[in-house]
């Protein structure tokens, strides 16, 4: 067996025609930077996620710090976000002088535990950033029922993972003050390099999100803020807009492929991330839990099944990160570092591929 963790060249053989006119009508252009293409994704992701705003950035990295920058938050400040995720969500907070208050997590979600965050909140807290991990959005209502509550603390979903999920019939990146996500060329929506993009409808935040993304510029020459250099490329825009031909077909794939895995391994007794019933994921990763995973990870690796681990270290014991909080205060994220397994997963993995891997995995994990 060979199978790939996530088929981009399936994926780029399929739209190939699609891509090379894109790319060839920007060469064309030649406007490489801030050209048409990149307010007409940011048109159709509008359409598509139902969020006023949508402004298109370097990075999913690019999209989250811009957004805490629009909210003002600096030193003193405190994030409330969870460990359990990529280094990106806690870095922009620590790169901007705040203080990443991590909050544990649900053991069969993986996603942050609403029902902690109240305690964690102080007088300090200046926004809240629930990941939307493995591609399911986290408890957003909840979250943003908390957030009322408490002078109405901004709420940033980092969906990066998460593009194209649903949560009660909204769509991820418009369910709450902000939404960023990333199109990392592995992630649900993605470009051919760096790109992200940033959501909401609150008109100031949308604004001031503008400026930043252009070195603070409110017009030219007229530098109202401290902004960064923080767009993302016409080429790159092209890009996802031809993607968007076949984004319904490839999400509407994924949850196929990861309701066939769920089958295979629930009747297998292998435990798995689970999915609420209240919202989908687009699986972003396909994850299972398994004891002695390094074993695991070999035999698959010998039998040409590629798997990966997100994330093999909990955040607060990052050496980077640990002074910043007590590195045992999140045991539930811990305990999933230590267990967690992606298995491949893309739009394009076939039926008969998805089956020899479920089968393989069921054998190995159950019992
Ligand atoms: C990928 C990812 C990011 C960062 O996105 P980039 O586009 O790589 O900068 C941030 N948060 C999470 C949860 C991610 O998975």
């Amino acid at each position: 067996m060979s199978i790939p963790f996530i088929d981009l060249k399936a994926q780029y053989r399929a739209l190939q025609p699609q891509i090379q006119a894109r790319i060839n009508a920007v060469l064309e252009h030649g406007q490489y930077i801030m050209g048409p293409e990149v307010r007409e994704l940011e048109e159709r992701l509008e359409a598509y996620t139902g969020a006023k705003h949508c402004i298109t950035v370097a990075s999913g990295t690019e999209a989250l710090l811009i957004s805490l920058m629009a909210l003002g938050i600096g030193p003193g400040d405190e994030v409330i976000t969870t460990p359990f995720t990529f280094v990106a969500t806690a870095e922009v907070i620590v790169l901007l002088g705040a203080k990443p208050v991590f909050v544990d997590i649900e053991p069969d979600t993986c996603n942050i535990d609403a029902n902690l965050i109240e305690a964690a909140i102080t007088p300090r807290t200046k926004a809240i950033m629930p990941v939307s991990l493995y591609g399911q959005p986290a408890d957003m209502d909840e979250i943003n029922a908390i957030a009322a509550r408490h002078g109405n603390i901004p709420v940033i979903e980092d969906a990066a993972q998460s593009f194209g999920a649903e949560y009660k019939e909204r769509k991820s990146c418009n369910l709450s003050s902000i939404g960023c996500t990333s199109f990392f060329p592995s992630k649900p929506l993605g470009c051919y390099g760096d790109g992200g993009a940033i959501f909401t409808s609150d008109d100031a935040i949308a604004q001031a999100c503008r400026e930043i993304r252009v070195h603070g510029q409110s017009k030219r020459y007229v530098h109202t803020r401290v902004g960064v250099g923080g767009r993302m490329d016409t080429l790159q825009c092209a890009i996802v807009l031809a993607k968007l031909e076949r984004f319904d077909w490839e999400i509407a794939r994924r949850i196929e492929v990861g309701a066939h895995y769920n089958r295979i391994f629930d009747e297998a007794g292998v435990p798995r991330v689970v999915q609420r019933p209240d919202r989908t994921s687009v699986y972003g990763q396909y994850t299972v839990l398994c004891d002695h995973r390094d074993a695991v990870q070999l035999a698959f690796q010998q039998a040409g099944v590629p798997t990966a681990v997100h994330y093999p270290v909990p955040l607060n014991e990052q050496p980077a990160y640990k002074h910043l909080c007590c590195p045992d205060c999140t045991p539930l994220a811990k305990a999933a570092a230590k267990r967690v397994m992606s298995l491949p997963m893309s739009a394009d993995l076939s039926d008969a591929d998805a089956a020899s891997v479920s089968s393989l995995i069921a054998k190995a994990l159950s019992s």
